[in-house]
């Protein structure tokens, strides 16, 4: 079962009186542990796509199954759920909290699930810690990182709840290449351990590279679905 599938979904806004196709009819299915970039010029609707993925957004037409549910289905207090268990979020402006420090930032999203006790919390916390490398930074403060080290904190960050799908609208759009290149690697690394479903967009060439499938997006349609490179290996 594909843990994202989306079927003939269409998004259309309202631009004053006029109507912005932002996705004209997108069919994808997406597998379980896939890493995985949309890509396309800017305005082409990625962001658009990535949160019918994140169920931050409804379509105007079509369906969008995540992990087999039809979202559609859902109430509005089923998908916060819903998106808080199954989805970790990462953002091109890294999106942390500045007066916590990086140990506080990732242990963050934990501190919803209420039978969690402070030692596992530090157990999980430290885990990714490490994993993305950052075990000499806990108790610094976002303003005291690099651009790339504040990333490595929001992957931490949002891979701590153990979601089904993580989702990176543009994570390396305000880095420098080399730094964004080693961030979308990070990813890989953890996609390959952790067997987490990746899903990140970009319009940058050199990132797309490092995606084991890419899927092609242009004015709202998807021109090449792309294939996994996952199974060969
Ligand atoms: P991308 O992420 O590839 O740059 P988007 O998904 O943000 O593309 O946007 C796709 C199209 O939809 C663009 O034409 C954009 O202007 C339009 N659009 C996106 N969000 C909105 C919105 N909230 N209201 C009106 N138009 C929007
Ligand atoms: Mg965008």
């Amino acid at each position: 079962m594909p843990v994202v599938e989306l079927k003939g979904v269409t998004k259309e806004y309202m631009l004053g009186t006029t109507k912005v196709e932002a996705l004209r009819g997108v069919d994808l299915e997406i597998e379980r542990g896939e890493f995985l970039a949309v890509a396309g010029p800017s305005g082409s609707g990625k962001s658009t796509m990535l949160n019918m993925f994140g169920c931050i957004d409804v379509p105007t037409a079509g369906t969008v199954r995540i992990d087999g549910t039809d979202v559609a289905g859902l109430n509005d207090k089923e998908l916060t759920r819903y998106r808080r268990e199954k989805v970790g979020f990462i953002f091109q402006s890294f999106n942390l909290i500045p007066v916590l420090n990086v140990y506080e930032n990732i242990e963050f999203p934990l501190l919803l699930k209420k039978n969690l006790t402070k030692k596992e919390r530090e157990a999980i916390v430290m885990r990714f810690v490490e994993e993305v490398g950052l075990s000499d930074r806990l108790k610094n403060k976002p303003t005291e990182l690099s651009g790339g080290q504040r990333q490595r904190v929001a992957i931490a960050r949002a891979l701590v709840t153990n979601p089904l799908i993580i989702l990176a609208d543009e994570p390396t759009a305000n880095l420098d290449s080399a730094t964004g290149t080693k961030i979308v690697e990070l990813m890989r690394q953890i996609n390959e351990i952790e067997k987490t479903t990746f899903i990140f967009s970009t319009h940058d060439a050199h990132i797309m590279r490092e995606a084991r499938r890419l899927v092609q997006i242009l004015d709202g349609r998807i021109v090449d679905a792309g294939t996994s490179r996952a199974k060969e290996a």
